[in-house]
């Protein structure tokens, strides 16, 4: 698949655990993750729509910084 390890595995982020383990699709951690559809400035500034309104339709797979801890 295009998609091969190129969004974070949801369960494996939040649980620290994928019943998937190695066959699975999605990336478990940053490090898994591939690089090429990664925006140039990927979290390197703070999103706007987030700080404005609190709430931003990418959630987790937004470009840019929602938490200062990212
Ligand atoms: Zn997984
Ligand atoms: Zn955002």
């Amino acid at each position: 698949s295009s998609r091969y390890k190129t969004e974070l595995c949801r369960p494996f982020e939040e649980n620290g655990f994928c019943k998937y383990g190695d066959k699975c699709q999605f990336a478990h951690g940053e490090a898994e993750l591939r690089n090429l559809n990664r925006h140039p400035k990927y979290k390197t500034e703070r999103c706007r729509t987030f700080h404005s309104t609190g709430f931003c339709p990418y959630g987790p797979r937004c470009h840019f910084i929602h938490n200062e801890d990212e």
